[in-house]
């Protein structure tokens, strides 16, 4: 025997070869006492494995002990691939491995707080089995999250993640070849970035302190350091109240800020073709995980266009207007107005992602650059998927009294932003940037209803465990 074989690798072409195999035992079952099938799992791919008695290489004992094997265990086994007559049910690959030595690398306990099956089952199915008088649990979130590394097993949640990483790698991979420099803000900061009581504060060796609630500052302060354009992909703490689908108290943010030549619509065409090779690369190198997310949690694909529709906060509202929905006019979106919004844009161009710009100055941070022609709008912009937000972008005041002027309209206390009022004292080119969430691109890519499902261990406002 030589190297290992993976699962996922076990097909006709090697009948009758000798493999080695590592997997997890997903299902065991006994037929009387001298045959056990058992099907182990490796990265989503299972195979389904004899152990038969036969003189000289399979005793009874070992059948024995292979029925006595605890589901999620890790086994090893050496044996011979075959190839059945009938297909295979209850397996991905169509071949069947003769077990000729096999070993329990390590046992899982007897009873899991989750049936891994049963956590994989679409609301669909569930209803199904139900209505046919299957006993079956129901797992909900809260326990999914207790049992994390249980419920992570489950192919969608292998999906998401995998999502995930390609969202992070095609951000960096674009971000860098348009000669963005990747850096690392602190996390530990003095003040507070955005405003707002959304922070939480500590104490750093005796002086108040808190976590940084985005690298806003110091992502500014980069730009008048000279690399012109950079990025971070970082943790980002916000102490929020609500109780929503949508928001956790750390979630992981993708930051961009870069120099302005003229006007803030090229930081919107960074974002323009940053999400459309994101999309396209997630659509052509993930199919197999969206296809196991759509399985569990059934949506459509995202609807994009070649080019990112633009339309003005105005015009929004005025679609609002329209269709019957008042809005103030110098006040934010909420929640539902933005997903009513989503809803008609969907209708009149077709694209579930576009990006709405010039809103009330009054609605954005202190740092947010007023438009030239009209001071109740701002040079800002929200970007939306499936009508919520995932984005929020803006060409930044670079003039360090007008700057401080706005922090102390805002009601901030700018000795706690003195170092970074005073980068701009030292010449500091118009610039602009973005933050975009990363668990919200992807709940949102993939049409899933909760922000908990796209974190690998959340934290919310009543949990900060596992
Ligand atoms: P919201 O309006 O949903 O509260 P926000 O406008 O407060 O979001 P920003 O300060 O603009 O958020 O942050 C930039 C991006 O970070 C958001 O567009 C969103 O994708 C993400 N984000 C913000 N707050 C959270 C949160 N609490 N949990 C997860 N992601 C968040
Ligand atoms: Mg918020
Ligand atoms: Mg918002
Ligand atoms: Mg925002």
């Amino acid at each position: 025997i030589g190297d290992w074989t993976k699962i996922e690798a076990l097909t006709n072409s090697l009948e009758n070869q000798s493999v080695l195999i590592r997997g997890r035992a997903q299902a065991i079952r006994a037929v009387g006492k001298k045959m056990a099938f058992l099907v182990l799992r490796e990265n989503g791919f299972t195979v389904q494995c004899v152990v038969q008695v036969q003189p000289n290489i399979v005793s009874p004992q070992m059948v024995k002990f292979a029925t006595a094997l605890s589901r999620e265990s890790i086994v090893d086994i050496e044996g011979v691939v075959s190839v059945p007559n009938t297909a295979i049910k209850g397996a991905t690959q169509q071949v069947e491995v003769q077990v000729r030595k096999l070993y329990c690398v390590s046992r899982a306990v007897p009873t899991l707080p989750i049936n891994i099956e049963d956590a994989a089952r679409s609301e669909i199915e569930i209803e199904k089995a139900i209505q046919a008088g299957e006993q079956l649990v129901r797992v909900n979130q809260d326990t999914r999250l207790n049992f994390r590394v249980l419920d992570l097993r489950t192919p969608a949640n292998q999906g998401i993640f995998r999502i995930q990483s390609q969202v992070g790698n095609a951000f960096r991979q674009f971000l860098l070849s348009e000669g963005f420099v990747e850096i690392h803000t602190p996390k530990l900061i003095a003040g507070s970035s955005e405003g707002g009581a959304a922070v939480f504060k500590l104490d750093y060796k005796g002086q108040p302190a808190c976590l940084a609630q985005s690298p806003q500052l110091h992502k500014q302060m980069s730009i008048c350091g000279d690399f012109g354009r950079v990025f971070e992909i970082g943790a980002v703490f916000r102490a929020e109240d609500s109780y929503t689908h949508r928001h956790l108290c750390e979630f992981t943010g993708l930051d961009v800020e870069m120099e302005i030549k003229k006007h803030y619509s090229e930081v919107m065409d960074i974002v323009d073709k940053l999400f459309v090779a994101m999309f396209d690369s997630l659509n052509q190198n993930c199919k197999k995980d969206l296809e196991a997310v759509g399985r569990q949690y059934p949506f459509e694909p995202l609807k994009y266009l070649r080019q990112t529709l633009r339309l003005t906060y105005e015009e929004g509202v005025q679609m609002l207007k329209d269709a019957g929905t008042e809005i103030e006019p110098f006040g934010d979106l909420n929640t539902e107005a933005e997903r009513k919004l989503g809803q008609l844009v969907l209708q009149k161009y077709g694209t579930e992602f576009y990006i709405l710009h010039r809103y009330p100055l009054a609605v954005r941070p202190f740092y947010t650059m007023p438009c030239y022609d009209n001071q109740e709008y701002s040079n800002s912009f929200d970007v939306f998927i499936r009508g919520e937000e995932i984005i929020s972008g803006a060409q930044r005041i670079h003039v360090p009294e007008f700057l401080e002027e706005r922090a102390v309209a805002k009601g901030i206390d700018t000795k706690t932003i003195s170092a970074y009022i005073d980068s701009f004292r030292y010449g500091a080119p118009p610039h602009g940037g973005f933050g975009v969430g990363l668990e919200r691109v992807v709940m949102l890519f993939c049409g899933l209803n909760n922000i908990r499902k796209t974190s690998l261990y959340p934290r919310d406002p009543l949990r900060i465990a596992p």
